[in-house]
């Protein structure tokens, strides 16, 4: 990892990758999403905050889990919330 990010993204040494290709939470309510997020402390595929309903940004603010990866095909990149920080991997 590059040292410019903060301490979050630099813990980061394997990225999770999403199990399921859908957002659990909108699946529950049966909301659609734009894009999708992986959790990088505990794996959940959340939506981002292009989707009606932010569930990743929601999970990252009520966890507290700072760092999520895309998990989007050909996008390998990390955010960090707190810190408002991107890396690629
Ligand atoms: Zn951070
Ligand atoms: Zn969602
Ligand atoms: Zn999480």
């Amino acid at each position: 990892m590059a040292s410019e990010v903060c301490q979050h993204i630099d813990a980061v040494t394997d990225v999770k990758q999403a199990k399921a290709r859908r957002c659990e939470e909108c699946v529950k309510i049966g909301a659609r999403w734009l894009h999708l997020r992986t959790c990088q402390s505990c794996g959940a595929t959340l939506c981002c905050d292009s989707s009606p309903n932010r569930h990743a940004t929601k999970h990252a603010t009520s966890s507290g889990h700072p760092v999520v990866a895309s998990a989007e095909p050909g996008e390998r990149w990390l955010y960090c919330y707190p810190d408002d920080q991107m890396a690629e991997y």
